[in-house]
């Protein structure tokens, strides 16, 4: 089991450690996403290294590819990818949603056509269970159907009645000592919002976790919304916003009282050679950097800005190295958990507000623009997904 121990706050921003069976997580923390057992490009080493202390794996696509009872045979999540720190998976809910393959939806559950090989595939919550209880995580996540941004009133609401029904499903299909997380939706709804958080608090998981939310949306109604859904939540317990880590949203969730985050952002972001620098995002393919001799980042302690000068990663991304890959992934996730422990050492000591104010004066967030044109990119080569030069997306759920 898990448990949130907190150290600072209740309402508003929170310090704690979360206590897992694999090691003790200090929080607000950042997730990196491995989407198939893996961070794409790094080794667990190299992920300890960085200081990440938990990864997030995916049941869909393990479930499809080798499959969880492959998994299961050879040990477990943990030792089949190599890594002895924790491990949460999500359920699948978010990609038999979002990635198109959708073929029938009834109350028991969700038929979809696998991506890889178009074979007719079924998630019900006991199943996801099954599925996820076999990979064996720390931490699973129940069955949720998550409404798309554009969802009307009728739509989300009958989308969030579905996943509190499947939510209960789960809690009593959960059989093995995982820490099951409850998701809570709502669409774009306050009330909806915070009706969900409180039918999903009401539950007593070992945590809450936030769905539905950056998928699309502006901005300026994500954080009302997510203030509706964290205030009936309980204080002892932790709180995952799913699918947002863009540096200055990770403020914005600290702020009202999350304590988990993971997003395909930094990495994907990466192997497009787009890197976080505290003044914002750059481009490392850019001329400029071409006589840079100097770290990308000098204040960036990552090995990456270590060992290498910005006109050299320019370089591999000119030539496709495949260092270049790895190199800018180092980099753009140390950024992220460097800046989590900073805001973690700013709640401890009383003064988070300075330090976001001071973080979000100075870092320039990709306007909302740019991220709606790549949203639309992205739809139209949905296809396209899953391979490692697909558009770029904030918010999104792998
Ligand atoms: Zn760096």
């Amino acid at each position: 089991m898990i448990e949130l121990v907190l150290e600072a706050g209740d309402r508003g921003p929170r310090a704690g450690t979360l206590i897992t069976p694999h090691g003790c997580i200090p929080t607000p923390v950042f997730m990196p996403v491995g989407t198939q057992a893996t961070v794409k490009s790094l080794s667990p080493r190299e992920l300890h290294e960085i200081g990440a202390g938990i990864v997030l794996a995916n049941a869909y696509h393990l479930m499809l590819r080798p499959g969880a009872e492959r998994i299961a045979a050879a040990g477990g999540l943990h030792r089949f990818m190599g890594w002895s720190g924790a491990l949460l998976t999500d359920s699948g809910g978010f990609q038999v949603f979002s990635l198109g393959g959708l073929r029938r939806l009834d109350d028991d559950g969700a038929t979809f056509r696998s991506h890889i090989d178009g074979s007719e595939q079924r998630l019900t919550p006991e199943r996801a269970m099954r599925v996820q209880e076999q990979i064996g995580a720390d931490i699973i996540m129940a069955f949720d159907e998550c409404p798309p941004a554009e969802a009307g009133r009728e739509a989300a609401s009958e989308a969030t009645a579905r996943t509190h029904r499947w939510a209960e499903r789960c809690l009593a299909a959960h059989e093995t000592d995982s820490a099951l997380f409850g998701i809570c939706q709502g669409g774009m709804f306050a009330d909806l919002r915070r009706e969900s958080a409180a039918f999903i608090a009401a539950l007593r998981l070992p945590g809450c976790a936030i769905g539905g939310l950056s998928v699309g949306e502006r901005k300026a109604l994500t954080w009302p919304l997510l203030e509706a859904s964290v205030e009936p939540l309980p204080v002892d317990r932790p709180r995952y916003l799913m699918g947002v880590g863009s540096p200055e949203d990770l403020v914005e969730g600290v702020r009202r009282g999350v304590d988990m985050f993971d997003c395909v952002l930094p990495t994907r972001l990466a192997r497009n050679g787009a890197l976080f620098t505290p003044a914002g995002r750059v481009n490392i393919t850019n001329a400029r950097f071409a006589r840079l001799d100097r770290p990308l980042d000098e204040e960036c302690d990552c090995p990456t800005c270590t060992d290498f000068t910005a006109a050299y990663l320019h370089h591999l991304f000119r030539c496709e190295e495949l260092l270049a890959y790895r190199l800018a992934s180092l980099h753009n996730l140390r950024f992220l958990i460097r800046h989590c422990e900073r805001m973690r050492a700013a709640i401890l000591a009383g003064d988070f507000e300075s330090y976001a104010e001071a973080f979000l004066a100075r870092y320039q967030p990709a306007n909302e623009q740019t991220r709606y044109a790549q949203r639309a990119l992205y739809r139209r080569t949905r296809d396209a997904h899953h391979s490692a030069a697909a558009p770029t997306l904030p918010g999104e759920r792998t």
